[in-house]
């Protein structure tokens, strides 16, 4: 009897044994479907082997195998083996987190794209189907053929049965979604490649075949994207397959309309997590049959089967959106890495201010270090950075003189001005100031933020959410103190200070509506705001020429945070953010309000010198043994009591220390201790962090470590192990 040994996604590190029944093949990959206790669910065959450690009798039957999705090929389980191994996340949740979407139905529900065109598989379908010429789908399907596609609308008005038919095309993945840019775009010139550009292109991709990680260092603006695409097409032009990683936020219509100018005649498909079930899978599965020839996506993209990977580019390396925080924790970039490695071709990490990782790999020789130290465009130069107080005469709602005049100066030029304070909301905490009550959210240990938009206290942890109290709760004050600033105070303080000006607030609670990022987009390229207030949501990628002031606002927050990445990330989102200013031909200049003006971090910036603070930041971690230096993982708890919580994270540490006792492993535990958000959502969070100076101990003390903690059988903790904690406050 032939007994499948299936993954199943489930939290636990075993495999599951069924037979086959007659008249079914699996081969390893096979996507099946079996049942567990009750439960019906899609596992992956791993192998297929003579016989069970599983009693006969016992062993169920495996009830289907998907025939419309392809195995999962060799190079992608092996890429889920090492997650499963390095990250310490069960092979079967490795494994299912590869997998397209399985639902079948949900085509028609998805939300439908403004243009469609065939794809190869359905060019091949219809190819020879001349029986339908001059029907009304046939008509339909030549409309269908161009390479441009036909707008949504048009298929619509061609009558109810081409309609029900498109919804079948849809779901079986004859059709897909055409770049929006390729409707209503006029595509621009692709600049040539400056000397630099073609020096970094030449240097990275040299060859298709060979495992050659680069680190592609450019300044803002310095043309890394044009670098990554004349890579791309290089490797397309040698028939291959290129994989481009970008990070949630940089995923833009902007960024899709530049590939489409710059590749017309290349298959280009996006992946992200905000696409429709059914346009992920016609995605998944056109990459899986080699007919995507450049694959755009965020982290989960990572994972897409590509036969003819020839090229891997990560953008915006140093991006914490690449490490997944929940279910599987892996980071992008490192897995990106090691499957091109296990591939053999070449990857190029580009960032203005790499990760001290990648940074410390260049230094080292590991990766091959290009650079890209001037702005692309012949007029541009990097904005000039100038400090300025906080606590000034004159300050109102925070924004202190200088940026008055500034700003007020731009307006009377018709240009831009963005103001960035990485907080949303009115203020981030509401007091009284007769008996210093705060406004605290009962589920976690953190303040609520007033949120004036819909008069709420809001937590930005949980979302709980009360109406503003209109008195204080303790002792009836009715003088209530928001204190610090949000996007919201800023929003109202600028229309006050500037009433002609139109102010436009971009954070997230202002973007919930889908769509509505776009239209925000469209109304500041159109010359129809004045100025900008937002979040990081505005820092990146986006290229808009008017913008000539950047002032920021509250950075001081960041620099003296216990999360040890703080200031590294601090650099990164400034240098971003002043990365927005004068990227047309009119000069930018940035306007940063500090207390801190001599705070290294800040000189550095003023420079644009990424190097110099790198290499202070490389120095103090290496004195305080901190990545990229050592190696940690971090076993995370939580539980409704802090008892249960404290008790089980005790145990934990008492059997790990017995683990490296008695395997001599070269690691170091520390005591149990609280999170820094020691409460959240009603579950008390507690965690236990251990440090190596070799990666090597670290990953072979954590599998023991993990079948220990599996033995404590606690039902009420919940714990999970992150690997390469992006923090650990
Ligand atoms: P980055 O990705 O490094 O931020 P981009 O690739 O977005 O930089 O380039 C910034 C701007 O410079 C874009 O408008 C781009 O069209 C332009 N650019 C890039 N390379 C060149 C070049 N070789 N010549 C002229 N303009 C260029
Ligand atoms: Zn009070
Ligand atoms: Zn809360």
């Amino acid at each position: 009897m032939a007994i499948v040994r299936v993954a199943l996604p489930v939290a636990t590190h075993q495999l599951f044994d069924y037979w086959l029944p007659a008249g079914l093949a699996v081969e390893p990959g096979s996507v099946l479907v079996v049942r567990l206790g009750r439960r019906r669910m899609h596992g992956v065959a791993v192998e297929v082997v003579e016989s069970s450690e599983v009693a006969p009798e016992r062993l169920m039957p495996v009830d289907e195998v998907l025939s419309d999705l392809p195995p999962l090929p060799s190079d992608l389980r092996e890429l889920a083996s090492f997650v499963s191994t390095y990250y310490q996340e069960p092979i079967g949740l490795c494994l299912a987190h590869m997998l397209p979407p399985l639902a079948q139905d949900n085509g028609g529900r998805a939300p439908l794209a403004r243009a469609y065109r065939l794809t190869l598989t359905g060019h091949a379908t219809f190819a020879n189907n001349t029986t339908k010429k001059g029907t009304a789908l046939g008509k339909a399907i030549s409309m269908l053929s161009a390479a441009e596609g036909v707008a949504t609308d048009e298929l619509r008005k061609q009558g109810a049965n081409v309609w029900r038919a498109f919804g079948k095309w849809r779901r079986e993945g004859s059709v897909e979604a055409v770049v929006e840019a390729i409707v209503n775009g006029a595509p621009s010139p692709v600049p040539a490649l400056n000397p630099d550009q073609q020096t970094a292109l030449d240097a990275a991709v040299v060859e298709v075949f060979a495992f050659r990680p680069s680190l592609l260092q450019g300044v803002t603006g310095s043309g890394k994207t044009e670098v990554y695409l004349a890579a791309a097409a290089r490797v397309i032009d040698a028939g291959r397959q290129a994989l481009l990683l970008v990070p949630e936020i940089n995923l833009t219509p902007q960024l899709e309309q530049r590939i489409a100018a710059a590749l017309p005649a290349v298959r280009v498909a996006a992946l992200h997590s905000r696409l429709g079930a059914a346009e992920r899978r016609t995605r998944w599965l056109a990459a899986a049959r080699g007919e995507i020839q450049l694959l755009v996506g965020t982290r989960l993209a990572v994972f897409t089967p590509l036969p003819r990977l020839g090229l891997i580019v990560v953008d915006e390396e140093h991006d914490a959106s690449f490490k997944q925080q929940d279910a599987v924790r892996y980071h992008a970039r490192d897995v990106a890495i090691f499957r091109a490695q296990l591939r053999g071709v070449p990857i190029v990490l580009g960032s203005a201010t790499p990760s001290l990782e990648s940074y410390a790999q260049a230094k080292r020789g590991r990766y091959r270090w290009l650079k890209l130290p001037k702005r692309a465009t012949a007029n541009s130069a990097l904005p000039a950075v100038h400090l300025v107080p906080t606590r000034d005469q004159g300050n109102i709602e925070g924004i202190g003189p200088a940026l008055q005049r500034a700003i007020a100066a731009r307006i009377a030029k018709h240009e831009q001005s963005l103001l960035f304070i990485n907080r949303r909301g009115f203020a981030p905490s509401l007091l009284c100031a007769a008996c210093g009550w705060k406004a605290m959210c009962p589920r976690c240990s953190a303040r609520l933020v007033v949120h004036r938009d819909d008069a709420m206290l809001r937590c930005h942890h949980c979302g709980h959410a009360a109406a503003l109290p209109a008195a204080c709760p303790d002792c009836g004050n009715q003088d209530l103190l928001p204190l610090g600033f949000g996007t919201q105070r800023l929003e109202r303080a600028l229309n006050e200070l500037f009433p002609g000006a139109r102010v436009l607030r971009v954070d997230r609670d202002s973007t919930r509506r889908k769509g509505s990022f776009a239209i925000m987009r469209d109304a500041i390229e159109a010359g129809e705001v004045d100025i900008l207030v937002g979040t990081q949501m505005l820092a990146k990628g986006h290229d808009f020429p008017r913008m000539t002031l950047v002032g920021v606002l509250g950075a001081d927050n960041a620099l003296y945070s216990a999360e040890f990445r703080a200031t590294e990330r601090l650099f990164a989102l400034l240098e971003q953010v002043a990365g927005r200013a004068g990227r047309g031909a009119l000069a930018g200049q940035v306007l940063l309000q500090t207390d801190f003006p001599d705070h290294p971090l800040y000189r550095a910036l003023i420079g644009h010198d990424y190097d110099r603070y790198a290499e202070a930041l490389l120095a103090e971690r290496q004195s305080l043994g901190l990545p990229p230096f050592a190696h940690l993982a971090l076993l995370a708890a939580e539980a409704k009591t802090r008892g249960s919580m404290m008790s089980f994270l005790d145990a934990a540490a008492e059997r790990g220390r017995a683990v490296i006792a008695a395997h001599a492993c070269r690691c170091e535990l520390y005591p149990p201790v609280p999170a820094g958000l020691a409460r959240r959502a009603g579950m008390e969070r507690g965690q236990v962090l251990v440090q190596s100076n070799d990666r090597r101990s670290l990953q072979a003390f954590l599998p023991l470590w993990r079948a220990e903690l599996e033995q404590l059988g606690q039902r009420r903790v919940r714990w999970s192990i992150d690997v390469d904690p992006l923090s650990f406050a």
